[in-house]
């Protein structure tokens, strides 16, 4: 899997090309703007990890041209601790996911491989992770081989978790991505969902409620069935 990363500080350069070398990711790096616009155009990456802040021309105006030029390969802000603004711009812009600085090479790795699953998963209709299935086009969720009577939210929801399986999202990524809400309604929509999907799935099946599992401080994962 080839990653371009568009990066100035040569420390973080250097950590996260050892760190996804060492997973098996060839990286091709770039220290500036217009060298990393030039090479996201030209190259062929899987994946583009890109930082907002840069010299000649900033992350936002490189992704901008990209996604402009009708280059959609899947891409990476790093943005600056909390900056909402930043992050919301960049999804606007046309940005796959966000990381903030300062983060694990191991999460820009776990990112990267769930945008490249979640991408292949839009191209099909089908979503199945152990006895589960989702089709996208009926939206009809089977568990065992019987229907589960989900609502749109509850399915988008449950498609959303599913598609990463194994990853940990917390409540702000599921508030945009599943409610499309860019603010923290203080209340607990997330989690009032996630318990009626749950009771819905263990009707059919024990189990069911297991698939999706609670990371205490941290979010919400799906887990397939042992
Ligand atoms: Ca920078």
């Amino acid at each position: 899997m080839k990653v371009l990363l568009v990066e100035d500080e040569q420390k973080i350069a250097d950590f996260v090309i050892s760190g996804l070398a060492e997973r098996g990711l060839q990286v091709t790096h770039c220290d500036n703007g217009n060298s990393g616009l030039a090479a996201a155009c030209e190259g062929r990456f899987d994946a583009i990890v890109l930082d907002i802040m840069l010299p000649g021309r900033d992350g936002m105006s490189v992704l901008k041209a990209l996604r402009s030029a009708g280059v959609v390969t899947p891409l990476i802000l790093l943005t600056a601790r909390n900056e909402l603004g930043d992050r919301l711009d960049g999804l606007s812009l046309g940005a796959d996911d966000y990381l903030a600085k300062p983060f694990y090479v191991e999460e820009l790795v776990a990112r990267i491989l769930a945008l490249r699953r979640r991408l292949a998963g839009d191209r099909q209709n089908q979503v199945q992770v152990g006895h589960l299935k989702l089709d996208r086009i009926s939206r009809r969720a089977i568990c065992e081989g019987q229907e589960v009577e989900l609502t749109t939210r509850e399915f988008s929801l449950l498609e959303y978790l599913m598609r990463s399986e194994g990853q940990i999202f917390n409540r702000r990524q599921i508030l945009e991505q599943v409610w499309g809400y860019d603010f923290d309604p203080s209340t607990n929509v997330v989690d009032v969902c996630i318990k009626r999907l749950r009771g819905k799935l263990a009707s059919i099946d024990p189990q069911g409620a297991s698939l999706i599992e609670a990371v205490r401080g941290a979010g919400y994962l799906f887990k397939a069935a042992r």
